[in-house]
């Protein structure tokens, strides 16, 4: 039996103004997004007063297919940290909401994103027609993610989950997994949302089962990349559906959510149009070959973006979705374009230590380090094993071998591999995770 049509694709019909008994296909679908892209240009062009120069030459009449958006110039998030100001199509008192990001390398402005009321409402929506995918009306979901300020993304999702019937606790980061199960087990909580390292250490706890005797029925994973390893040990531990989500502040936080077939995400099509990019000739790439995730905002008010450059790497999926959607699938994202660190004989990514090292069932999170100690290089990795009895160190340097780049590394003696194991917190995994590269 199929697996249940993503909801999206429902919702996605009825933003664009379509009845139930209405055809709706990828064409008709794409048709409306030329539409609200017209819209969109028109605005910007008399309202950004980015995009009023760097669109000048470019007239709604210059596109008759979604595929034409090619033609276009790209954004990146350099444009926005140099005057974010420049983007917004609305005056400020319009703004309800101002989301600050810092943006990595020695530029060093922030970049900021602005929201409207209708802009926060759009994301609600998403929200609420998302969950209904991972949960179901009267369910009780925990929301590990930041909630304290209004319009952030823990409060909107309080508020789509209202829509559906269920119910949303916010409770955000946590430093003591046992205080934390303690409120799953009070609240009869059946669903979390939040980021992986996170959930995985509370699914690992040994007392998880203790505080879960109802079971947690579904898990939403909230990050730019999920480890497969880490997503099956928190199915097994709970015995629950694990789903992931792909969003960042620039979409409107939210972005894409898998449906109950658990493939690709499934985006929010009718506010975003998803492009894949080669990011060296800028040419869209075929279904299926991955490159670099560029969308155009089709509704957004306070920072519409047209075909801004993600930095996230993936793929459309070329086999449609087997819920039987028209909408397209993205594959899991595979890191970041120029992410990683560079070794003497390639890239080490972070997305290939996760995928070894969150199968041994005694590590929680690790942290990377890359040193240089008198023209050797050093590849330190501390492990966060709270539970463990043994010693793993063997089962860890095995694990980081798998990696071919790093097997090249050793074998050539290029680098030299320390491993500490230990019990003390080292990270909440609330942070964004990354490798550090401390040789220059
Ligand atoms: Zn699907």
């Amino acid at each position: 039996m199929n697996p249940e049509k993503t909801p999206l694709e429902a919702w996605i019909k009825l933003r664009f103004g379509l009845a139930p008994e209405d055809p709706f296909t990828r064409e008709i679908l794409e048709k409306h997004q030329l539409a609200c892209f017209k819209m969109i240009l028109g605005r910007v062009k008399k309202q950004s007063r980015f995009y009023k120069k760097k669109l000048t030459d470019f007239s709604a009449d210059d596109f008759s297919h979604v595929s034409d958006l090619a033609k276009l110039p790209l954004t990146d998030f350099k444009d926005i940290a140099n005057d974010p100001y420049a983007f917004s199509c609305v005056s400020q008192s319009e703004i309800s909401r101002v989301m600050t990001v810092s943006t990595s390398g020695t530029t060093g402005n922030p970049k900021k994103i602005f929201y409207t009321k209708d802009d926060q409402e759009a994301t609600i929506d998403f929200f609420h027609h998302g969950m209904s995918c991972v949960t179901e009306p009267g369910s009780h979901v925990l929301i590990m993610l930041p909630g304290e300020l209004p319009g952030s993304v823990g409060d909107l999702l309080q508020k789509g989950l209202v829509r559906l019937g269920a119910k949303g606790i916010h409770h955000g980061f946590f430093e003591d997994p046992l205080k934390t199960l303690e409120v799953i087990s009070q609240n009869n909580i059946d669903c979390i949302v939040g980021f992986p390292v996170q959930i995985l250490n509370l699914a690992a706890h040994p007392q998880s089962l203790d505080y879960t005797k109802d079971g947690i029925r579904s898990v939403l994973l909230v990050s730019d990349y999920v480890p497969d390893s880490l997503m099956n040990r928190v199915k097994e531990l709970w015995n629950c559906e694990t789903y992931c989500h792909y969003g960042m502040t620039e979409t409107g936080l939210g972005g894409g959510v898998q449906c109950k077939a658990h493939q690709g995400y499934h985006m929010r099509e009718a506010d975003l149009l998803y492009e894949i990019i080669d990011p060296e000739t800028r040419s869209p790439v075929k279904d299926g070959e991955y490159g670099e995730v560029v969308f155009t905002s089709l509704t957004a008010q306070g920072t519409p973006l047209i075909r801004y450059r993600t930095g996230d790497i993936s793929c459309f999926l070329p086999e449609p979705c087997t819920c039987g959607t028209i909408l397209k699938s993205m594959a899991k994202i595979r890191g970041r374009i120029m992410g990683g660190i560079m070794t003497g004989v390639g890239r080490i990514e972070l997305r290939e230590l996760d995928e070894v090292l969150f199968r041994l069932k005694e590590i929680l999170d690790f942290r990377v380090e890359f040193r240089n100690w008198h023209g050797k290089d050093i590849f330190e990795l501390d492990i966060y094993a709270p539970h463990t009895k043994t010693d793993i160190n063997e089962f860890v340097e095995k694990a980081v071998t798998e990696i071919p780049v790093l097997r090249n590394c050793l074998e050539a003696r290029r680098l030299e591999v320390r491993i500490a194991v230990s019990k003390q917190w080292i990270n909440t995994g609330a942070a964004k995770r990354t490798m550090r590269d401390l040789r220059k």
